[in-house]
Parts: C-alpha cells; structure tokens; sequence
C-alpha cells in the first residue's frame, strides 16, 4: 500500500503539472508535453516533411525518452506517470468497490480487444498525414479533459466518447490503456524487451493468487517466473500485494 501511495503522490504531482498548463500558466501548451504527440511528429516529419499543427521537437524528445525508458522498466510510463492512466485505475477501483467483484474478461477475449489499439494507432497516423491536421483530437480523452472540451471537439460525440470510456473503466480497469491506446501500441514491442521486471520464486510462492488479484492489467503473476507481459507497468501493485517476504521482487533480468 504505501508503494501504491508513492506512486499517486508522483501521478497527482504530474497531473498538477498539466493542469497548470492546461489552465495557461505555463510558457507552452499542454498538448506540448503529449508524448503520443511524439509518435504523430515523427509520422509528419517522415511523409510530409514538417511536424503536424501544434506539435514540435519537444513532443518528439519525450516520445523518444520515454521508449528508452520502456525499454528499461516496460510501460511504467503508464503506470507512474500518465493522468489517463492514473484515471483508468482509480474508475476500476470505484466499480470494483461499487459491486463488490471485478469483471474480468477472459483471456481470449482479452487479447483480442487488446488489437483495437494497433488499429487506432494505424487511423491517428492516417488520418494525420492525409489531412496534416490533428482531426481525432474530438476522441481523444486526454486532449479532451485538458482542454475543457475546447478547439477541435466534436461536441456531442466527444462527450459520448468520454462517457462510454468511463463507463468503461468502471467495469474493467484501464479500459482505454488496454484496449484503445495508440501510445500503448507504440511502447508495446519496447515493453516486451523491458529489462527490469517482477520475478517470482517459484519454490516459495503459496499460489494464493493475491498477485493476480491485485494486477489492474490482469497478469497471471502467479503463474510465471518473470513478467514478461507487455501490458506490464511495473506498478509493483502485484509486489505489494504478495503475503510472502521476498517471492516476488523487481530484478534487471533478460
Ligand atoms: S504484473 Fe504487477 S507490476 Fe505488472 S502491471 Fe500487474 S500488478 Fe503492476
Ligand atoms: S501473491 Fe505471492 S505467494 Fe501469492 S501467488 Fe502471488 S507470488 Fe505467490
């Protein structure tokens, strides 16, 4: 618990940071400081040869810092850092107090939702290089949120977006980062060659399953010696969680 109450000081600190952007006190834009904006820069630079509105070299240097540092410690990016995030887990908390059970998909399931996100990736690229504009800006909950629903909103639709994703995360945590992220698709194979990541000593685990309980992303943990799952944040919720000392640790491990 107390690891889990570092991490939301560090994500409440950053949304703080946003938000004073957002509100116009910073020297930029929040949409500067977007580092899926990175991933849209680096797309107009190569098939237009300039960087899409709104978006610049710094957008491109945090994308690029935070995949060296997926490559270091997975997406812990998403974990301790991003107020999408932060959010999708606190909606999965509410809902799971609010009925008392977490809806978990199964597996197959799953995994094939989590496919949506390459396809949104691949229509924000598109669409963003055939129009040279940031036009999905109307469904995208963080440019949304921080904008107070300004410039480029689609108005109702937007609104809807922003329900369906709450309504979402109430019922399965990290609703939007599992299955819809275009930020996610692009950490993912930098995720899977994470160096650090949770071990668990197999011979002195009891398979009580609390790690697996604890997990937003639903991570068999107690089924596998190194995490090496993509969607891991390295939230260390599934470390806290465990009622044994030292079984599961966070280890620099190919
Ligand atoms: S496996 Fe552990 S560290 Fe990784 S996302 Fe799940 S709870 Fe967090
Ligand atoms: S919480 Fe710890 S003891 Fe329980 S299954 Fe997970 S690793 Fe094993």
């Amino acid at each position: 618990m107390s690891i889990r109450y570092a991490r939301y000081g560090l994500l409440i600190i950053i949304i703080g940071l946003v938000l004073y952007s957002a509100l116009g006190y910073g020297s930029r834009s929040f949409e500067a400081y977007c580092p899926f904006g990175g991933a849209e820069s680096l797309w107009g630079l190569i098939t237009a040869g300039e960087f899409s509105c709104a978006l610049g070299p710094l957008n491109l240097s945090l994308l690029v810092a935070l995949l060296a540092l997926a490559l270091l410690s997975k997406k812990s990016f998403c974990g301790w850092a991003c107020p999408i995030g932060f959010l999708g887990e606190i909606f999965g908390r509410l809902g799971h107090g609010a009925v008392g059970e977490r809806f978990r998909p199964g597996n197959r399931t799953n995994n094939v939702l989590k496919l949506l996100r390459y396809v949104v990736l691949v229509a924000f690229l598109f669409l963003t290089y055939r129009t040279g504009e940031l036009i999905l800006r109307g469904y995208d909950p963080f440019y949304l949120l921080c904008s107070g629903f300004g410039h480029g909103t689609l108005g109702i639709i937007s609104y809807a977006v922003i329900a369906v994703l709450a309504v979402g995360a109430l019922l399965i945590p990290m609703f939007f980062c599992r299955y819809l992220c275009p930020l996610g698709a692009v950490f993912d194979p930098f995720s899977r060659l994470g160096l650090i990541k949770i071990a668990r000593d197999e011979a002195a685990c009891t398979d009580c399953g609390n790690c697996y309980a604890a997990c937003p992303y639903d991570i068999p943990v107690h089924t596998q010696p190194l995490v090496r799952d993509r969607d891991c944040t390295n939230c260390l919720e599934c470390l806290d969680s465990c009622p044994e000392d030292q079984v599961l640790t966070l280890q620099a491990r190919l």
